[in-house]
């Protein structure tokens, strides 16, 4: 049996090595560093992929949040709703803009941004919601819609775990998660279902004149040389990253379906086990992370998987309301039972494109045999 990895990013290079490479040689005798054509090849692709009208490359995925908000023409004292159970950067963002963030709970079996709490949130000074899709799963969409169109609110989708994974909606479209709202993030770090080699990311909307302002926003509040139009950042993709998402985004569609088969073997492998409970599918998930809710001592189960090498992940051990940095007087821990009850509870075991059935078999057998015990 191979050794067993969180991610398997070599593997995954071994099978595309030769186009990367190859794609990599022809930037590096192009000089095409920044904003080359195989920028804006990708971003066509991207666009064409996902069916939505405009890609936006910028530098990562916390960048693509913070591009979006400020496109969106947000101000100091507006209040921005998100899920309390996340990786910091969508709440980061929100706070290093002036913006007020408000953390609300979420729900217990699919650990996506509760709809009910959103709408506890809303107060006059509310003008955004960013439902995060997490774990390669995308949150109750139409209802968060409903809710924005009812209170006048944006939505900016966090699509960072989610690309590729599609919203099957109650009127019958299917779109791909990301091209909802009025606009979205996403991020190509590495071990992102779509990585690069390093940092990247985008941002993605329908709307034609948003676009055009990100576009400015993300290259220094430019629209025409040296005219700073507005105040924006420096935020882009490189041309090498861009032909290394090339060359991953024509095998998306398998590397979903890889992870999504690995996630079927530990489904059925559980099903039987009433001390694990196996992730909620609420539509089409892409599992960038595979995550148990466990019965009895997850810290316990964490550390007998290490030993047995066996690497494993709590994501996260830590409510965004707790952190010492979004602490807020307003917040009330009976505000928060799910999140609370999650952090005890979830573990995330390795899931990526290559992982082999003797290697889940092995891992799905320590985790009975601990649980069991
Ligand atoms: C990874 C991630 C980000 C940030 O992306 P970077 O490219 O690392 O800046 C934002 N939100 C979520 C939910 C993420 O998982």
């Amino acid at each position: 049996m191979k050794k067993i990895q969180m991610v398997d990013l070599k593997g995954q290079y071994e099978k595309i090595k030769d186009k990367v490479d190859a794609s990599i040689i022809e930037v590096l005798n192009s000089t095409a560093y920044i904003n080359g054509p195989e920028v804006k090849a990708f971003q066509s692709e991207l666009e064409a992929y996902l069916g939505v009208k405009h890609v936006i490359p910028c530098a990562n995925g916390t960048d693509a949040l913070q591009i979006a908000m400020m496109g969106l023409g947000l101000k100091p004292g507006d209040e921005v709703i998100t899920a309390d159970f996340t990786f910091a950067a969508t709440v980061e963002v929100i706070a290093l803009l002036g913006l007020t963030p408000v953390l609300v709970d979420v729900n217990p079996d699919d650990f996506n941004i509760d709809v009910a709490a959103i709408e506890r949130a809303i107060t006059p000074k509310t003008k955004a919601i960013v439902p995060v899709h997490l774990f390669g799963q995308a949150a109750n969409m139409d209802a968060v819609m409903d809710l924005a169109k009812k209170h006048n609110l944006f939505v900016i989708e966090d699509n960072a775990q989610a690309i590729g994974a599609t919203y099957a909606s109650k009127d019958g479209s299917h779109k791909k998660a990301g091209t909802i709202g009025h606009v979205a993030s996403t991020s190509f770090f590495p071990s992102k279902n779509l990585g690069c080699y390093g940092d990247g990311g985008a941002i993605f909307t329908n709307d034609d004149a948003l676009a055009h302002t990100l576009r400015g926003i993300v290259n220094h509040g430019m629209y025409e040389r040296y005219h700073h139009d507005v105040v924006g950042v420096n935020s882009r993709l490189d041309s090498i990253q861009a032909a290394v998402l090339r060359a991953k985004l024509e095998n998306l569609d398998d590397y979903c379906n890889a992870r999504r088969n690995a996630a079927d073997k530990y489904d059925a492998t559980f099903a039987n086990e009433t001390k694990i409970i196996t992730p909620a599918r609420t539509g089409n998930h892409v599992f960038h992370q595979y995550t148990l809710k466990i019965e009895g001592d997850r810290d316990a189960l964490a550390k007998h998987l290490n030993e047995n090498g066996i690497p494993c992940g709590v994501y996260y051990p830590i409510p965004l309301h707790s952190q010492k940095a979004y602490q807020d007087s307003r917040y009330n821990e009976a505000d928060f039972p799910v999140t609370n009850q999650l952090i005890k509870e979830v573990i995330s075991l390795p899931m990526h494109t290559e992982l082999e059935d003797d290697q889940i078999e092995f891992i799905t057998n320590t985790v009975k045999e601990f649980i069991n015990r």
